[in-house]
């Protein structure tokens, strides 16, 4: 398809649009699509293949037989809204007024663009770490700030202090980090979190840190970013409903933050999708409340399902990195001889019928070097397909 007319010639049609003006889907999508149309195993895009707790399911059919179905207040329901300020005191012992602290979002993807589109001027500059999620540099781009990156560097992926420091400067508005972090499943340590809120005072930036991955930890805790000293009144967080409890197409994400910037972001967010999921929020409301067994067992079941396709990874010959968290291991191709693991991955349906997703989607061009051979696989799908995955990737060595 190309769009008509002369907006494949602005800045932002520049930006959006593939190359040659044409409509270009996120990596995931056409990846899935990848996937459909050839039949093969979906290790690109990071949906769980399982639906997540009954209690859960069954509390969003009763709230549409209860007649839940028109627009929720601007800020979310006060049901969830409680429940997000309690499950945040009750894991991590952070406080935050439900009526004016917490807003509710359309999935996390709306909390990280109505931020950035509330907090930043034309000019300032954003710092995220590369590879980063997709959607940062496009809501950087539409926002007109300047993404200024910190490369994680395999095998570990943890940022280098000095490459923080440096990128970190009176310029920078926001440092939006990502923690578990996708694609690469690092866990940041404590060290690097405190060096973070040190440089958010010494620049007076503001942090946004994106937990969608929070309950999804291997053997290591999550340390939320806000509960370090001197965090919590510089810090937005954001995280969503989807990864915890395998409702990624609920869309139900929210935002933690001091009153005048959700009052600022919940500005832009009255005019991008004002409210949505009205009978899915009180479902929300219901697994936040989950006993502390529900927590851990997902994040053991999915541990098992890394530890499985690490292996399998393994045994076919990637060289495989070890994630802390998330629903993602990267792999390198290269010593399976593919050193563009973009063209491995449009070629992958036909030499193992497995999709995956190229590192160098998460990557500025310029800054492909060191990347451009790893994978990203996801391991949220179930144990059997992973396993049939593993044996059809074996078929590389060929
Ligand atoms: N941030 C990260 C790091 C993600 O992996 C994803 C994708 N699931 C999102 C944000 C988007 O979350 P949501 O589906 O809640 O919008
Ligand atoms: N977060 C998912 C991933 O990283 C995809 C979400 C999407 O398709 N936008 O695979």
């Amino acid at each position: 398809m190309t769009v008509s007319g002369a907006w494949e010639r602005t800045a932002r049609g520049a930006m959006l649009l593939g190359s040659n003006g044409q409509l270009r889907p996120s990596i995931f999508a056409e990846m899935s699509a990848l996937a459909v149309s050839t039949g093969s195993i979906n290790l690109g895009q990071g949906f769980p293949d399982e639906d997540g707790p009954e209690e859960v399911l069954e509390a969003a059919r009763q709230a549409i037989t209860d007649g839940i179905n028109q627009y929720p207040p601007g800020r979310g329901m006060p049901v969830l809204r409680e429940a997000i300020a309690t499950h945040q005191r009750r894991f991590y012992g952070l406080e935050w007024n439900p009526d004016t602290e917490v807003l509710v979002t359309a999935g996390a993807t709306e909390a990280l663009t109505a931020t950035l589109l509330a907090l930043t001027d034309e000019g300032d500059e954003v710092v995220t770490f590369e590879p980063f999620y997709d959607s940062y540099a496009a809501v950087i781009g539409l926002s007109k700030a300047k993404h200024v990156t910190v490369p994680l560097r395999a095998p570990d992926f943890q940022p280098d202090a000095a490459d923080l420091r440096k990128a970190v400067t009176d310029r920078t508005r926001i440092i939006l980090i990502n923690d578990p972090h996708n694609p690469t499943g690092t866990v940041l340590s404590k060290e690097t979190l405190s060096l973070i809120v040190l440089l958010a005072h010494q620049h007076d930036a503001i942090i946004v840190t994106d937990e969608v991955y929070e309950h999804l930890t291997f053997g290591v805790p999550h340390i939320p970013i806000a509960t370090l000293p001197g965090a919590r009144e510089r810090t937005v967080s954001i995280s969503s409903g989807g990864k915890t409890f395998n409702t990624t197409g609920w869309k139900i994400g929210w935002i933690t933050a001091r009153a005048d910037l959700v009052d600022a972001i919940l500005a832009v967010k009255q005019f991008l999708t004002y409210v949505n999921g009205a009978p899915f929020q009180p479902a929300i409301a219901v697994g936040l409340g989950l006993p502390s067994s529900y927590f851990l067992q997902a994040a053991g079941v999915l541990q098992g399902k890394r530890d499985l396709l690490t292996a399998g990874l393994a045994r076919a010959g990637f060289t495989v990195t070890h994630p802390q968290g998330g629903y993602f291991v990267i792999a390198d191709a290269a010593p399976l001889g593919f050193t563009n693991a973009a063209d491995f991955c449009r070629a992958l349906p036909a030499l193992a019928g497995v999709v995956a997703v190229p590192v160098s989607a998460f990557v500025r061009e310029q800054h492909v070097e060191g990347y451009a051979s790893l994978v990203r696989f996801a391991y949220c799908k179930k144990m059997e397909l992973l396993e049939q995955a593993s044996t059809q990737l074996k078929q590389l060595q060929h």
